[in-house]
C-alpha cells in the first residue's frame, strides 16, 4: 500500500529517511513523514487530535 507524507503528500518508498510512527499523543493515527519534510522540520498535525509536532 502507498503511504503519503501527511505534511507534503509525496511518495515517501521515494524518499529517504522516511518515518512512520504512531501519533504520540493519541496514538491511534499512523504519522508518516518523508525525509525531506524531517530535515525542513516541517510540522504535521495528527488529523485525529490535532497534536501539531515538529
Ligand atoms: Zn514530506
Ligand atoms: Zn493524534
Amino acid at each position: 500500500m502507498k503511504k503519503e507524507c501527511i505534511s507534503c503528500k509525496v511518495d515517501i518508498s521515494a524518499v529517504n529517511n522516511s518515518v512512520i510512527f504512531d501519533c504520540p499523543s493519541c496514538g491511534k493515527v499512523e504519522i508518516v513523514r518523508c525525509g525531506k519534510c524531517r530535515g525542513l522540520s516541517t510540522d504535521y498535525r495528527c488529523p485525529n487530535c490535532d497534536f501539531v509536532g515538529p
